[in-house]
């Protein structure tokens, strides 16, 4: 079994890393040298405009997926003519275009912010119809914080509209939520959906640092966030794993976000539950049957990033288990995760601030749960 990856990241090499116990040989394609699935994978490296080398690709593969969701549409829909390309190039589409998302989310009936696009030469009536404070967002090409600014005044609003200078821009109300949640989904081709327990996210400086699963008290919620991600991805007959980012305020769930992937939130998937995001992705897209997303205790992933800590100090920890990714490390780059597995909250608490400690890892003081 053959599969094709476009995007050559830490998500990829993770998806490469969970094909071969099922005799799945992945390639990934991405134009970067350094492109870290390259190390565990064969690496195709051509840009995503390169029709040669993407004939080439699809020729050796059986179903293509991605694992970023800025891969060009164009490109995905030149490799549909030939081999399958699974999740449909029409959710890259969507998802890569803020705007295009929120109405999406919309038509399918999932509660949002109030948005609305920004016309650049009248932007004051877009804040209008959400008011202030909001959050200015281009519509392409965020991610992790980038390309957005809070705004409590209409003079920081136009600041912010003009940082931008010309990019299509959304504004969206400010959330005043009480936590961050993820739903994560994987469907199949024959329909079949299973979904993981909601995830709580905690980031910082707009960057995922913690994320616990399943979420404390979130039993009452997960009958919503499911059926949220049953309409997304029977609406688009979607195929592989997807996530949902929500913002929980009372017991309404927002969607902030989707991610027509396997997504940093599901980590804790691979020792947490009893299949992981990654080789349910690869089952989906191989129309494989789908493995339990049950979790297996509970668990708590933390991201490494800028710098790799002493990694002894980690490894001692009982139920820590570490994954790097092959990177230079960088300021704010994701370099590595963490995956702390315990039987219940408060040992997992525990561990988790040893954890911290041992490692001297700079998780902020809001951490509490
Ligand atoms: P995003 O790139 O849209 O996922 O946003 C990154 C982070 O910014 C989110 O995880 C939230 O913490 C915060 N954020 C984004 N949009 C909003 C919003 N409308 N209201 C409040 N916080 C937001």
């Amino acid at each position: 079994m053959e599969v094709g990856i476009l995007g050559g990241g830490q998500l990829g090499r993770m998806l490469a890393l969970a094909g071969y116990p099922l005799g799945v040989r992945c390639t990934v394609y991405d134009p970067a040298p350094d492109a870290c699935a390259g190390q565990v994978a064969p690496h195709m490296r051509a840009p995503f405009d390169d029709a040669d080398a993407l004939a080439r690709f699809a020729q050796d593969t059986q179903v293509i997926t991605y694992e970023f969701e800025n891969v060009p549409v164009e490109t995905a829909r030149r490799l549909e003519a030939q081999v399958p390309v699974r999740p449909t190039p029409r959710a890259l589409e969507l998802f890569q275009d803020r705007l295009l998302e929120k109405q999406f989310l919309q038509q399918v009936g999932i509660p949002t912010p109030a948005f609305a696009p920004i016309d650049l030469e009248n932007p004051a009536d877009a804040l209008e119809q959400v008011g202030c404070p909001c959050v200015v967002k281009t519509r392409r090409g965020g991610y992790d914080g980038k390309g957005q600014a809070v705004a409590h005044t209409l003079d920081e609003y136009l600041k912010a509209v003009a940082r931008w200078g010309g990019m299509p821009l959304i504004v969206e109300a400010f959330v005043p939520f009480e936590r961050e949640l993820s739903a994560i989904g994987v469907r199949g081709r024959n329909g079949e959906m299973h979904a993981y327990p909601l995830v709580q996210n905690h980031h910082h400086e707009g960057i995922l640092r913690l994320s616990l699963a399943p979420a404390p008290d979130s039993n009452t919620l997960l009958p919503t966030a499911q059926e949220y991600l049953k309409r997304l991805m029977d609406a688009l007959q979607y195929v592989g794993v997807l996530a949902l980012e929500l913002f929980q305020v009372g017991d309404q769930l927002l969607a902030n976000e989707v991610a027509p992937r396997v997504h940093n939130s599901g980590h804790w998937t691979i020792e947490g539950a009893h299949t992981s995001q990654f080789e349910n992705h690869l089952r989906a897209i191989l129309d494989l049957p789908l493995g339990s997303t049950a979790p297996r205790g509970v668990s708590a992933m933390v991201n490494l990033i800028g710098d790799i800590p002493p990694i002894a100090p980690i490894l001692r920890i009982e139920g820590a288990h570490l994954h790097l990714y092959g990177k230079t490390p960088r300021a704010g780059r994701k370099v590595g995760h963490i995956t702390l597995c315990a039987d219940d909250y408060k040992s997992l608490k525990r561990a988790l601030a040893r954890m911290i400690s041992r490692a001297s890892l700079s998780l902020p003081e809001w951490v509490s749960f």
